[in-house]
């Protein structure tokens, strides 16, 4: 691995890289800062946010600038003001040590006036939006005649929000001798055509294979229902102890209104769109930035300039209407040498468009189950359990107190303070969590559950479907089956795939290896349910419409006769509507909070 010194950068513009804690280059800054040191061609770039890009532009920009004279030399267009922002102070940042290197950002929604005070003192480098960018040539308070580099940075972001015009028009009024840099995520056709009209035989360098997420992202994807979605999004919030994360939603729309849940609900949650204004917005990306609130819950546009390198999670509540963006969503986590998750949260008619994505990222998505209530209440307890671990005693403030503590707990035991302890922070949590319904979307998947009790993974082969006796009437759900077939001790963390609770019987399917491992392990542990006796079989015939093979068994029967077909309708229905109403969350609608002061709230006390 090289040093910036060794790529070229002089010492004064090192040492403000040590400042800000750059000890190494990224890859993209590897590949790109000698090559424009070195060599006036064209460079298109395949980089995403969080590669280090914008250092990679800049840095050798800053490096060549000709200090001596005040003409504008660079432009830099970027798709939204947030972004221009970041970058024209991180220009700030890296050329610290130089002085005589002015920059000035222009974006629209600002004072124009300001804007052209500050191009008329004389900048280097300019960073801007394209709308404003062509406003401010047009008044001729731009200069683009003395431009040696041209930077489009984010361009498919830019040709995704129509400002292909605004291009074309600053890229026409640039001498032909500059060097254009291009940089871009993905290159869908509308980029590779800019690229070929303006730019001459470039040099491509690239982040790692083009249009690939990033390898810190993990991709996951929850099967829900319109019903559930929102009560999905709150559970992985909650299993998910210490999240940090933005919620991705296609409208202002439905951004404010699943920030107004979040937020009603108890979370560290807060919106941000185009429907605020830019002090709103700046207010939020604040907040968010310092942590003071853990969820943002933001549309592609808004969020683009955020620049946050710490996020757990990027989640997507709605995909983005063009799948690309999906690329951009996903990295804005897994940065600066961070792992990331990104999880999609999809219905049954959705779920066809993962596969697009794994096309474009070239990376499978996992599967993975609505976590549990009992899985929740889990992490959350041992999140607890941890803080207690590590929490500093101040035995200075606290010693006057302790003598009368310690007399009034003089009958406790070690177990029952610790018990008591526990029960006093985390009842209100287990009470909310002990009826929570299973949400994932079973009708459309098979593999929503593991029997590990742990997160699921879709399963769509190899499994045999067994039937068994014991149905909704006997209180039966997805959970307790689980738990039963587990009691069995078939094997160690058998895979367990698509359950349908009927009213009177079942089904369930388990990895084909070990259908006879089942068949033997429940004959010989005679297992009862609720004061039934258990049985399974093998429903293979079931499957092809027959189901035959019940028929003779007298377990299975019911007292008043009739064949398994004619139940088998009339609980077909039964089974549908379960499957239904289990995806109704009945804890999940009551704000917990309200009631309970949940962690949610304590969140907020943070
Ligand atoms: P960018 O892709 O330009 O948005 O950069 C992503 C983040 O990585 C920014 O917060 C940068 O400050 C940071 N960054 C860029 N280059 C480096 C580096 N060489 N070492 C450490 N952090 C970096």
């Amino acid at each position: 691995m090289s040093t910036f010194l060794e790529l070229g950068l002089k010492e004064e513009i090192n040492k403000a890289l040590t400042d800000l804690g750059y000890e190494n280059p990224t890859v993209i800054q590897e590949k790109a800062i000698p090559q424009v040191i070195a060599s006036t061609q064209d460079l298109k770039a395949f980089a995403q946010t969080g590669t280090g890009k914008t250092a990679a532009f800049s840095l050798p920009i800053i490096e060549q600038i000709d200090r001596g004279s005040k003409n504008t030399q660079a432009i830099i267009l970027s798709p939204t003001r947030e972004l221009a922002v970041q970058i024209g102070k991180n220009i700030q940042d890296f050329s610290k040590y130089i002085p005589e290197i002015k920059v000035t950002t222009v974006y629209g929604g600002a004072n124009i006036d300001e804007q052209i005070r500050s191009l008329k003192r004389g900048s280097q480098i300019v960073v801007g939006t394209p709308g404003r960018t062509v406003d401010l040539i047009k008044r001729r308070a731009l200069k683009l005649g003395n431009i040696r580099w041209v930077v489009l940075d984010e361009a498919d972001e830019m040709l995704n929000m129509g400002f292909k015009d605004e291009l074309d028009q600053v890229l026409e009024v640039t001498p032909e001798t500059k060097q254009t840099l291009l940089f871009s995520a993905t290159f869908p056709k509308e980029v590779e055509s800019i690229a070929r009209n303006y730019m001459d035989n470039p040099v491509e360098v690239t982040s790692g294979q083009k249009n690939q997420g990033a390898d810190s992202v993990n991709h996951e994807y929850y099967l829900v229902t319109e019903r559930t979605r929102y009560a999905a999004l709150k559970r992985i919030a909650d299993v998910n102890t210490d999240i940090y994360a933005i919620v991705f939603c296609r409208t202002r729309r439905e951004t404010q209104e699943v920030a107004n849940n979040l937020i009603k609900d108890g979370y560290s949650a807060d919106a941000l769109h185009g429907d605020l204004s830019q002090a709103q917005r700046d207010g939020v990306m604040d907040k968010f930035r310092k942590k003071s609130i853990q969820v943002l819950v933001a549309t592609d546009v808004a969020a683009r300039g955020l620049d946050v390198n710490s996020l757990t999670h990027v989640i997507n509540h709605k995909l983005p209407d063009q799948i690309e963006n999906y690329t951009h969503r996903s990295g804005r986590t897994g940065r600066a040498g961070n792992k990331g998750i990104s999880i999609v949260l999809v219905n049954s008619k959705e779920k066809g468009r993962i596969r697009a994505i794994e096309r474009i990222i070239k990376k499978k998505f996992e599967q993975v189950a609505v976590p549990s209530g009992k899985e929740i209440c889990q992490n959350q307890l041992m999140h607890l359990i941890d803080k207690v671990q590590n929490v500093e005693v101040n035995t200075k403030d606290i010693e006057e107190f302790l003598p009368s503590i310690y007399e009034k707990l003089e009958g406790l035991d070690r177990e029952e303070l610790i018990q008591k302890f526990v029960s006093l922070e985390f009842n209100n949590f287990l009470s909310y969590y002990k009826n929570a319904q299973d949400l994932n979307d079973l009708s459309s998947s098979r593999g929503g559950s593991s029997s590990s009790g742990s997160r699921g993974r879709a399963r769509d082969e190899n499994m045999t479907r067994f039937f068994i006796n014991i149905g909704r009437k006997d209180n039966l759900n997805p959970a307790r089956l689980i738990g039963l077939i587990n009691d069995q001790r078939i094997t160690d963390n058998i895979d367990i795939g698509a359950i349908d609770i009927l009213d009177t019987f079942s089904f369930f399917e388990i990895d084909k290896n070990h259908e006879s491992g089942a068949l033997e392990a429940f004959e010989a542990n005679h297992p009862e349910f609720n004061g039934r006796n258990v049985n399974i079989e093998i429903t293979k015939k079931e499957r092809d419409g027959g189901g035959g093979r019940r028929r003779g068994k007298k377990s299975f029967g019911n007292k008043d006769g009739g064949g398994f077909g004619r139940r088998r309708s009339s609980d077909r229905k039964s089974g549908t509507s379960e499957r239904r109403s289990r995806t109704a969350d009945r804890p999940d609608r009551n704000s917990k909070d309200k009631k309970s002061g949940g962690f949610g709230r304590r969140r907020r006390e943070r």
